[in-house]
């Protein structure tokens, strides 16, 4: 089963999103595995945002995911890097559709709500990167019987 790191940025916590932006991914049928609230350090910030170090919106983002707590997850479930990107929509929410998160709940590309990793190397670094192997937990849910039947 594949993981995935997805994170509620600083207003989706602010602006008390947490519960729905969880629902939405529980009743995908994924797999919670790792939660945390937490206050994200620079140094955090400029190690998972490495990718985009060289961009002009990079500080921007720093300060935005350092400015309030963020949800820190990691979540399991048969194709779960591209079904979370899939339940988040495109990076913009103007462009995003709607049904998704973004497209429901936004209009600001830096404030765009929540971060999901982008391929399956992106998620285990990602997920190394903010939580700890003992901080997975592996937990059945017993309606997989049903969400994945037929595989
Ligand atoms: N971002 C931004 N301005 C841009 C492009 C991206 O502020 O022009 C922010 C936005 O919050 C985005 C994050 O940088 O979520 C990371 O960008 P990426 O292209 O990885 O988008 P994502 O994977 O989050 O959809
Ligand atoms: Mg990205």
């Amino acid at each position: 089963m594949e993981r995935t790191f997805f994170a509620i940025k600083p207003d989706g916590v602010g602006r008390g999103l947490v519960g729905e932006v969880i629902a939405r991914l529980e009743r995908k049928g994924l797999r919670l595995i790792g939660l945390k609230l937490m206050q994200v350090t620079p140094q955090l910030a400029q190690q998972h945002y490495a990718a985009h170090s060289e961009k002009p919106f990079f500080q921007g983002l720093v300060s935005f995911i350092t400015s309030g707590p963020i949800v820190a997850t990691v979540w399991e479930g048969r194709e779960a890097v591209s079904v979370v990107r899939g339940l988040m929509g495109a990076t913009d929410p103007v462009k995003s559709a709607p049904g998704t998160l973004r497209g429901d709940y936004g209009l600001s590309i830096s404030s765009n709500l929540v971060h999901g990793s982008d391929g399956p190397e992106a998620a285990e670094r990602e997920i190394s990167l903010f939580f700890r192997p003992d901080e997975l937990v592996g937990a059945s849910r017993p309606e997989e019987t049903w969400i994945y039947a037929g595989e």
